[in-house]
């Protein structure tokens, strides 16, 4: 590419997202095994997360190119098209492991056929989200907070979704037209002193949209802070420019919840985003979602927790995962994730210890579920044990 090419890509960079965050942009092998597949593609498209967003993954024959499919997995992907769509980003398909079906980042990504088969106790909206939105859109469970679902687009559409009933490029339910009607419940609850703002994914809208949200929301007195909930910094990082961390900037304190499985996922790239993010005094926290083959082991969550402290995550709630259609497969028993909770209190960092919840279905809400550290207690005597299995009676001044 000739120096003018550059300067007219780089234009474009800017054109599109504002300054690229990344100043000189160097793929690694695994990305440039992937952006190979897309004809004429150079490194500062790869940087635009908008050409990431048009070049999403998103049918069989490209997939094909990336990974070597199991038949499992070429049924999974012909068979979700009317449900929850496949969508891969370049960048993230460059994480997944062409040759091992057990790779972490495929078993989240790639539809498979066990995503057809239901058990009784599934539910298409297992926390009960629709029957508390008083507004379209806005999820009022706990008093003094909210949970605004403001699209239904994400970059990558992760397969145990909570919300799939709801998300997916085609679903157009929630409109801008729409937040109106949210920002006046806000300002018509003097209670609600926190919002948190996500969807499908926030970080999918252009900077301007997000903006107005954000600048709406603010402007009303008694919200103290907004969180936005995104996996977009850890599946399409490239999405964290300095436009957008200057908009966020103006509007905090905000907090993020980003959403982090596996320690793969926390590479050099998203190591930027969050510097990024964390150097402009937006504070990151992480959720898990406990999955059956993913980070179901006490080491690989620890490995991942470690991971984060390292790029100013704090790892905020493990979540079992919810029993939406057709998520068997990825759900392990309640003792597996207190196992790997007592594996890590008193183990490790205790920054690098989440809470592990289960949100209960119906609308309860998170409720944490924690190993039992009291063994007994009488007459005002308490026999705790802690992390290495000693007991020590501590007496409750009552
Ligand atoms: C998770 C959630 C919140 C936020 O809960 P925190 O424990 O404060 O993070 C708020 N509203 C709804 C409906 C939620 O599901």
């Amino acid at each position: 590419m000739n120096q003018t090419e550059t300067e007219v890509k780089e234009a474009q960079v800017d054109a599109a997202t504002g300054t690229s965050a990344q100043p000189n942009v160097k793929l690694t092998p695994k990305e440039n095994r992937v952006i190979n597949f897309f004809q004429d593609a150079t490194p500062l498209d790869w940087e635009d997360w908008r050409w990431q967003m048009r070049n999403r993954i998103r049918t069989k024959e490209v997939l094909s190119k990336i990974v070597n499919l199991t038949p499992e997995e070429e049924q999974g992907v012909d068979s979700c098209k009317d449900k929850l769509t496949m969508s891969i980003p370049p960048y993230w398909a460059s994480l997944m492991d062409p040759e091992d079906p057990a790779c972490p980042i495929r078993l989240q990504t790639i539809p498979q056929v066990h995503e057809f088969q239901t058990a009784p106790e599934e539910l298409a909206d297992p926390c009960g989200e629709d029957k508390n939105m008083p507004v379209h859109g806005l999820v009022h469970r706990y008093p003094d907070r909210v949970l605004f679902l403001v699209n239904e687009m994400c970059a990558m559409y992760c397969r145990y979704c909570t919300r799939s009933r709801m998300v997916g490029d085609g679903n157009r339910t929630l409109r801008p037209s729409t937040y109106e009607a949210a920002y006046d419940y806000i300002r018509s609850n003097k209670k609600i002193r926190d919002v948190l703002i996500s969807g499908g994914d926030p970080l999918t809208l252009g900077d301007n949209m997000l903006e107005s949200i954000i600048k709406n929301i603010r402007s009303i007195p008694h919200v103290e802070f907004v969180r936005i909930g995104s996996r977009v910094p850890v599946t399409l990082p490239q999405r964290v420019t300095t436009d957008l961390v200057n908009i966020l900037k103006r509007y905090g304190p905000i907090w993020m919840s980003l959403h982090f499985n596996h320690p793969k996922e926390v590479t050099k790239r998203v190591k930027f985003a969050c510097d990024l993010l964390a150097d402009n005094g937006i504070v990151m926290g992480s959720q898990t979602v406990l999955l059956k083959g993913v980070n179901d082991k006490p080491a690989t969550m620890k490995k991942l927790f470690h991971e984060l402290l390292k790029i100013r995550v704090r790892p905020y709630y493990i979540y079992q995962c919810d029993p939406i259609l057709g998520s068997k497969h990825f759900r392990t028993s309640v003792a597996t994730g207190i196992n790997i909770i007592e594996k890590l209190r008193g183990h490790t960092t205790g920054y690098a210890v989440p809470t592990y919840v289960i949100d209960g279905p119906g609308g309860g809400g998170k409720i944490p579920v924690t190993p039992d550290y009291i063994q007994s207690y009488e007459d005002g005597v308490m026999t705790l044990r802690n992390y290495a299995g000693q007991t020590y009676k501590y007496i409750d001044p009552v």
